[in-house]
């Protein structure tokens, strides 16, 4: 058994490799392009990544290979629907319906000018000839609202192939699956818009020039922050930073969820009290499929030991009995209201206050 974990795991090894590398196809090396996801994402991180390639293990492979697992779901949906999968070569001049995409099938788009590029996941072709971009996301719990990050590379795609296809209506979905749960969510509606894309375009060509050392990387707090290997020292995490929208959106539901269970728990106790003056301090009774108890813990003394006093006295003592506990670390998520305070009167018109209400008395 444990031959053949070791076995994939060195076959995830070679086909992670080789599908890397089949992603620096651009005509500029990798290092000069902004790729639409890279784009999406955080532009530091992106940098930082390029100068200290992260070092994937055995388990972040397999995380890795969950979107690999979704795209091959995809590809055999739209075999199933009538499309037929043609070559990225083949596709410009096919005939639809036809889609292009799929693990090692994938279209490569490029700017015709700038250092800007992009795999794309799916793209299907209507019998129209109109064209439509499938980005795949897996997820594990699919957000209420797309992040920014999947819907600016979506854009970054629509861009592209419209710049290669300029009189074809493009339009694109993020197609996101929760693939423990079985949850799959379609984000739709989207398609090309030039003010989008400009901005994209922008975004772009700042990322190329800071892939060179040529300017200073911006970060961009997100949700794979917590993934994140430079997280330490990122400017995006110095001291109270502002919460990214997806985040923030989350954390609103906590509080929400915070206030609702502090009520909730005030209603429990109120009529928790009014069954104990029914109950007394013993009671069982079952009806209905609720089984109602009341039991009694009496009052009783246990021996206490100081640690504090023991050690101070009787150092040896202490020795003798002390020995040390590991403690798991663990890490706290709190979100909390912000109080906000009251502006401050002004000294002047305090001191009238004061005065108003000496003669009042
Ligand atoms: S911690 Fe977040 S903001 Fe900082 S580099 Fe990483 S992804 Fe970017």
């Amino acid at each position: 058994m444990a031959k053949l974990v070791n076995f994939n795991a060195q076959a995830r090894e070679r086909l992670n490799a080789a599908n890397t590398a089949s992603l620096h196809d651009f005509r500029l090396p990798r290092e000069q392009m902004a790729t639409a996801s890279e784009i999406g994402g955080c532009e530091r991180r992106v940098v930082e990544d390029l100068k200290n390639p992260p070092v994937h293990n055995d388990r972040q492979r397999m995380v890795f290979e969950r979107g690999h697992v979704y795209e091959l779901m995809v590809e055999q949906y739209l075999d199933a629907m009538g499309f037929k999968r043609v070559t990225p070569e083949e596709f410009a001049t096919a005939p639809g319906p036809c889609y292009v995409g799929g693990r090692n099938n994938q279209l490569t788009i490029e700017h015709p000018e700038l250092p800007i590029g992009a795999h794309a996941d799916f793209v299907i072709k209507h019998k129209t000839g109109a064209l439509f971009v499938i980005e795949c996301k897996t997820t594990d719990g699919i957000p209420s609202d797309p992040y920014g990050s999947w819907i600016e590379q979506l854009h970054t795609v629509m861009g592209l192939l419209q710049i290669h296809n300029p009189n074809v209506e493009i339009r694109g979905s993020v197609l996101a699956r929760d693939l423990n749960k079985g949850h799959e969510h379609e984000f739709d509606g989207y398609a090309f818009n030039k003010g989008v894309f400009d901005y994209l375009t922008q975004k772009g060509i700042h990322l190329s020039l800071a892939k060179q050392g040529k300017v200073d990387p911006i970060p961009n707090p997100g949700p794979l922050c917590g993934f994140c290997n430079h997280r330490e020292g990122c400017p995006g995490h110095a001291g109270a930073v502002k919460i990214p929208a997806n985040i923030l959106d989350i954390a609103e539901q906590v509080d929400r969820l915070n206030s609702s269970k502090k009520e909730i728990e005030k209603d429990i106790d109120t009529l928790k009290g009014q069954l104990l003056e029914f109950t007394g301090t013993r009671y069982r009774g079952e009806e209905d499929g609720i089984c109602l108890t009341a039991t009694t813990v009496p009052d009783s003394e246990t021996d206490y030991v100081d640690p504090e006093k023991l050690k101070a006295d009787f150092p040896e003592a202490f020795a003798a009995c002390a020995s040390k506990k590991k403690r798991a670390g663990y890490t706290k998520v709190e979100v909390k209201p912000i109080k906000l305070k009251a502006p401050k009167a002004p000294k002047a018109a305090k001191k009238q206050a004061e005065t108003t209400e000496a003669v009042a008395a």
